[in-house]
């Protein structure tokens, strides 16, 4: 009996799942927050959930922290295998790989393209292969699922040597890849179908999916582009940006703080980015932030529908999308020309499937987790 544990590291974060290696039945998942500061490690496991104090300076310590507190559930077992999720596997990594110094120095070659996220990933990495000298370690990336997109869908219209550099990556790759599995589990025929998925947590996006494949995505060069989400606005006109830049005299790191921080649901309401807090707040800016986040969520419905050349289904899924059926509702209301209708009932009792129209409408938990333990196994048994 073996195990497989799963990083999602963040700037001060690390997020971990423990799953047995042969099952991938998950027995823990936790996190150690505030890395370089006073850390603490959150672990849920079948005992209950406990809360520690623990010495984290950097991933490497937060690592070996996870470690210590995952000890006692190991009971002997090797962890044979640690799945990272990488933002970024820049534009020709398509599927999840083993770790080696010649993949490491590729990943972070592309710490320009994702400088908010991919330093941190890869610092998870090397703190990972410092606690876990005997796992393999395999990265998976959110960008892999999009590269099978046509050619079309990847450019922007810039001269070169820009189209090569600024590519329309697509994130979210892991969530997508998850929710297609499933639909070729448990709807077959929607699976071959045209869907658009609708990932809806703090970030968010949505993709266009033809017969389990991607078509486009609304998340482009970086994870800015598309749709409001809680702290970002999502698509804004170039000619905004450079405005700031010259009449207000934003430099870049203002300006990515305004873009990657401030904005969206926050920005919009000035009141949070957390989507519960908004609709329990009901006053006249929550409301204004979530008309907005609805009304570009049926826009980019439309739009990638007609990427497809028509609409099968919808599939909401992420924080928002699975758990706030007042904005599946909203989102889909003006949207009956495609077919989208919600069965109220359905919705607001949760159930997995609320269409009442010709399209279908689904609600599927998403399970990035899963994706990457999975394919740790698969790397780790040389499949
Ligand atoms: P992340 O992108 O960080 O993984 P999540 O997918 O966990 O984020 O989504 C977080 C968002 O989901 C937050 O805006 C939160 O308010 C929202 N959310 C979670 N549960 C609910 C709920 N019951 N009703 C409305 N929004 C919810």
């Amino acid at each position: 009996m073996t195990t497989l544990l799963t990083l999602n590291a963040g700037s001060s974060s690390i997020k971990f799942s423990l799953f047995a290696a042969e099952s991938l039945r998950e027995e823990a998942r936790g996190q150690v927050e505030s890395i370089g500061g006073s850390a603490v490690l959150t672990l849920k496991a079948a005992q209950g959930k406990t809360e520690t104090q623990v010495s984290a300076p950097d991933h490497g310590a937060a690592a070996r922290a996870i470690l210590a507190a995952l000890m006692p559930l190991l009971e002997g077992r090797p962890v044979i295998g640690v799945g990272h999720r990488v933002v970024h596997g820049g534009a020709e990594r398509s599927a999840p790989t083993l770790v080696t110094e010649a993949v490491l120095a590729e990943l972070a070659a592309l710490e320009p393209l994702a400088p908010l996220h991919q330093p941190y990933n890869l610092a998870g990495i090397r703190g990972a292969a410092q606690a876990f000298p005997d796992a393999a370690q395999v990265v998976c990336f959110d960008t892999a699922f999009h590269r099978a997109k046509p050619a079309l869908q990847d450019v922007h219209a810039l001269p070169q040597p820009y189209r090569d550099t600024l590519r329309r990556f697509g994130f979210h790759g892991l969530s997508y890849t998850h929710i297609t599995e499933e639909l070729a589990r448990t709807a077959p025929d929607l699976h071959a179908g045209r869907v658009v998925v609708l990932h809806l947590g703090n970030g968010a996006s949505a993709c266009a999916i033809h017969n389990g494949q991607p078509v486009t995505t609304t998340m482009g060069f970086s994870a800015l582009d598309g749709l409001c989400m809680g702290t970002r606005p999502g698509q804004i006109d170039p000619g905004a940006i450079l405005y700031l830049i010259r009449e207000e005299g934003l430099d870049a790191a203002q300006l990515e703080d305004l873009l990657y921080r401030k904005s969206g649901l926050l920005g919009l309401s000035g009141i949070s980015n957390d989507m519960r807090a908004l609709l329990e707040d009901g006053s006249a800016e929550a409301e204004l932030a979530v008309d907005y986040f609805c009304s570009r969520i049926a826009r980019e419905t439309g739009a990638l529908a007609a990427a497809m050349g028509g609409l099968d289904g919808v599939v909401f899924t992420g924080g928002i999308g699975e758990n706030a059926p007042d904005i599946r509702a909203r989102a889909m209301a003006g949207l009956g020309f495609l077919g989208l209708d919600v069965d109220g009932a359905a919705n607001a009792a949760g159930a997995p499937d609320i269409g009442a129209g010709p399209a279908r409408i689904l609600v599927v938990p998403t399970d990035e987790e899963r994706v990457i333990a999975r394919a740790t196994a698969e790397l780790c048994r040389g499949d």
